[in-house]
């Protein structure tokens, strides 16, 4: 009889006909119900998660560098200066969260450390910010700060860019909430000082004014599905706080901001073995500074929403050629597994790389050119090959310089270049 008695859950209570297993341990029993719970508690102590911080994982800035380089090359630069901005903005998000479960009684107050990284186009800014989202496992999405340019109507328009992050999570607002949006081309915003006409280039500063809210961090009703406002359209409420903004622009011409900045002439002064001491805008562009930004045409308050302010390299020769083979999806691995699964193993030879890098230098086609390089140098291969059988037949494809030579001859290489 006493042995029944104890029949039941030594955490909650439950007796054993009220549950729909009980697991006996030496001093007591736990039901089904309390497994459940105590695995759910366990899962987020070990990922040091809480209702705000979701299910983040604090990655140390070295460990952020790490994954980047697995898939970004070289921007040695500009990946620690966003390691540590990542690194520092989610260790704010933490802290704002255990703020209001008074775990901590601070006064300081972490400020957002948005990001703004400065090159030219097709240099990895997009990539960038696209693996740390990955990293993170964060909803990621990328705003054209250009279409906000176009439409007159600036409030909605800057609600359009959190519609798509609420896509992007699969319509959570608390996921959203945690997200990265990288806004693309924010320099074709910036106001144009030097027009002297310059009434008309309102439309710049007002899209830089209704970004403001959006970066330091306010509720907004976002029209789910985008678009317009219907009066029948339910509003979902996205709150920007924790959301970290990633900006980039080409910034045309900032060379010769930071160049006066600087005190420096961009020309000029090239002579002889001096050579060395010569800025070039490659060079300039790595002392880019918030000022810079401002005499571009960014308005302050802008500027100081966006205070981590990191610069790209152009990519040279030897970049393109990592850039064909190192990363973990580089293009080369993904065209030799299209072919290995038609049992086909793609065989480069000696310097074909290097050929392909070569030529992407010479039509000015850069990083994302490459991919259409390759596909029009295997378009026929890719067409003739697969055999019609499901025949497991194993077999070889040697590419070599010439043939990479010809298969590029019958294609406009000009045209190859991605906008
Ligand atoms: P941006 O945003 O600067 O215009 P992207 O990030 O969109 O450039 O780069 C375009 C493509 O070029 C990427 O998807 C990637 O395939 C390739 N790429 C550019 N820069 C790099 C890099 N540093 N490392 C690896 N791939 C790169």
């Amino acid at each position: 009889m006493a042995k029944k008695e104890s029949e039941h859950c030594s955490f909650c209570g439950r007796e054993r006909k009220n549950v729909n297993m009980l697991i006996s341990g030496i001093e007591g029993n736990i039901c089904d119900y309390c497994v459940k719970q105590a695995y759910e508690i366990v899962g987020e102590e070990l990922t040091g998660s809480d209702d705000e911080a979701g299910t983040l994982v604090l990655k140390r800035p070295k460990e952020i560098k790490a994954y980047l380089d697995q898939y970004v090359i070289g921007q040695d630069q500009a990946k620690k200066v966003l390691s540590v901005a990542v690194y520092n903005h989610y260790k704010r998000v933490i802290e704002l969260s255990k703020k209001k479960s008074r775990e901590t009684d601070t006064d300081v107050e972490i400020e957002k450390s948005n990001i703004i990284l400065v090159g030219e186009t097709g240099t990895g800014k997009t990539l960038m910010a696209r693996t740390i989202a990955k990293m993170l496992d964060v909803p990621f999405c990328i705003a054209d700060a250009t279409v906000l340019t176009e439409a007159g109507y600036v409030g909605e328009d800057v609600e359009s860019i959190l519609s798509r992050l609420l896509q992007a999570s699969d319509y959570d607002p608390e996921k959203a909430q945690k997200g990265i949006v990288f806004i693309d081309e924010i320099d074709k915003i910036a106001r144009k000082s030097d027009n002297p006409s310059i009434t008309r280039d309102v439309s710049g500063e007002g899209v830089q004014q209704a970004l403001l809210k959006l970066l330091e961090g306010t509720v907004v009703n976002v029209p789910p599905e985008g678009g317009r406002k219907h009066p029948e359209q339910k509003m979902v409420q996205v709150n920007t706080e924790n959301i970290m903004f990633i900006a980039g622009g080409a910034f045309d011409g900032i060379d010769k901001k930071i160049a006066s900045r600087l005190r420096t002439n961009v020309i000029g002064f090239s002579t002889g073995e001096d050579e060395e001491n010569v800025i070039d805008r490659d060079n300039l562009l790595q002392y880019v500074a918030p000022q810079d930004l401002k005499s571009f045409g960014l308005i302050p308050e802008i500027v100081g929403r966006l205070p981590v302010v990191s610069f790209m390299n152009p990519l040279d020769k030897g970049t393109l050629r990592q850039i064909l083979t190192e990363p973990k999806n580089s293009v080369i691995k993904q065209f030799k597994y299209l072919f290995e699964l038609d049992n086909i193993h793609l065989i480069f030879e000696e310097g074909v790389y290097d050929y392909i890098a070569d030529k992407a230098i010479e039509y000015g086609l850069g990083a994302r050119g490459l991919r259409s390089m390759l596909e029009a140098i295997l378009n026929d291969a890719m067409f003739e090959m697969p055999l019609e059988t499901n025949d497991s037949k194993e077999r070889e494809l040697r590419i070599d310089i010439s043939y990479v030579h010809n298969q590029l001859q019958k294609t406009n290489i000009a045209k190859l270049k991605v906008a």
